[in-house]
């Protein structure tokens, strides 16, 4: 990989001299992807669905080929694709649609203390208002969702099954396959968070069998605001929407109405139309890349980190086995916030914080923890940076 090729395509990385290490939260964008953003709104900048001009054509045309290539990169059919406003409004979808209809009072639904509150709270909701029992895997001594620990909390009760396939504090990867097939065996569904697991790697639906997945563009080099929710056509099919208004009727009774089939009928209002043109760019960008390089990449500055962190005294790694290039660490008696405030006169951005896992938190006996996250376009160089970082934040507080 050309990573001094890949950095020159990244206008953040250009004009700022930084070591860019929280991808996790957020990645940056590469020029391809301002580009076809910038194409929508130079160039078309009308409405989809709705106008019967050229223009309209035009931008109709591109929101739908986005929509057609996520299908191919997920490998799956183009009505199965919802456009959604990230991952958190695409779990919640799932949860306020298939949950509020399906759950009923005693059912079970498995979740796990490394859920993003995103995969987690949508969950809690439902089980509060219907009644129901929120049910956690236990995690493994490092902190993992297994296969055995699983088959301890299923039974015939499980419903529904929504669990991370990478966590974003441990980056563990959820042996996720398995799982589903179990929960399939007993009638429950499975409703996967990918936030972190499709910028990283190859995730086919068919393959895994998921009946949801939920993702979003900005953590794969594409744009805020804009998400996607798979979920298997018949399960979307028979699923009511949760917003109402434009474009997503059939025909509206004054005290009735009738819905398009989904996708459409969660797509409510205008759509981000630059946004899924924008990821359209993103899938290329990442694809071109290809996901055998990123999966190597990360490893290896994940595995160079973690080496040279066991080389600094008072430096504890939640995450020694970390699967994806996800480091979760603290330096002994300095906060994780002040040492981020160091790492930041450093040229260095990583992220301080609970990172949206408090339970996981509780877990860990840990108020915060310092992550750094590391994707195609760091280097060696990021991580000496990082780990210069980590000395100075040291000497700093010491
Ligand atoms: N799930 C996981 C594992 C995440 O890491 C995140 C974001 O950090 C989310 C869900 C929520 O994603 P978004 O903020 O894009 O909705």
């Amino acid at each position: 990989m050309d990573i001094k090729k890949i950095k020159n395509d990244f206008p953040v990385l250009v004009e700022n001299d930084i070591s860019y290490l929280d991808s996790a939260a957020s990645t940056i964008k590469p020029r391809n992807v301002i580009d076809a953003i910038n194409y929508y709104y130079e160039k078309l900048g009308v409405n989809v669905h709705r106008g019967v001009y050229k223009l309209s054509y035009d931008a109709t045309e591109r929101y739908e080929l986005s929509r057609q290539r996520v299908a191919d990169f997920i490998n799956c059919k183009f009505d199965e694709v919802v456009f959604t406003r990230g991952a958190s409004n695409a779990l919640n979808l799932v949860a306020n649609s298939y949950g509020m209809a399906n759950i009923e009072e005693g059912d079970e639904i498995i979740v796990s203390e490394l859920e993003h509150h995103s995969s987690m709270l949508p969950w809690q909701h439902v089980a509060k208002e219907k009644n129901a029992n929120l049910v956690y895997v236990p995690l493994s001594d490092e902190g993992r969702i297994t296969v055995e620990n699983f088959k301890k909390v299923l039974t015939e009760k499980t419903k529904v099954v929504a669990l991370t396939y990478v966590s974003n504090v441990m980056g563990y990867i959820t042996p996720i396959e398995e799982i589903i097939e179990l929960a399939h065996e007993v009638g429950a569904i499975v409703t996967v968070d990918g936030a972190q697991a499709v910028p990283h790697m190859k995730v086919d639906v068919k393959a895994l069998n998921c009946d949801f997945l939920s993702f979003s563009g900005h953590k794969m080099v594409g744009p805020t605001g804009i998400g996607v929710l798979y979920g298997k056509f018949e399960l979307l099919q028979d699923m009511n929407p949760v917003e109402f208004g434009g474009d997503m009727i059939d025909y509206v009774y004054l005290h009735d109405a009738t819905w398009k089939d989904a996708p459409y009928k969660f797509e409510t209002g205008t759509p981000l139309i630059a946004g899924a043109i924008g990821l359209h760019a993103a899938i290329d960008y990442i694809e071109s890349i290809g996901y055998d390089q990123i999966i190597q990449h990360e490893h290896k500055l994940k595995n160079y980190a973690i080496e040279q962190f066991h080389k600094i005294d008072g430096v504890t790694v939640f995450n020694e086995t970390s699967d994806t290039g996800i480091i979760s660490f603290n330096i002994d008696n300095v906060h994780p916030h002040d040492a981020a405030s160091v790492f930041d006169q450093e040229g260095v951005c990583i992220r301080a914080g609970h990172h949206c896992a408090q339970p996981l938190m509780k877990y860990l006996n840990q108020i915060a923890t310092l992550r750094a996250s590391f994707y195609f376009y760091n280097d060696k160089k990021d991580v000496d940076r990082l780990v210069n970082a980590v000395k100075k934040a040291k000497e700093f507080f010491a």
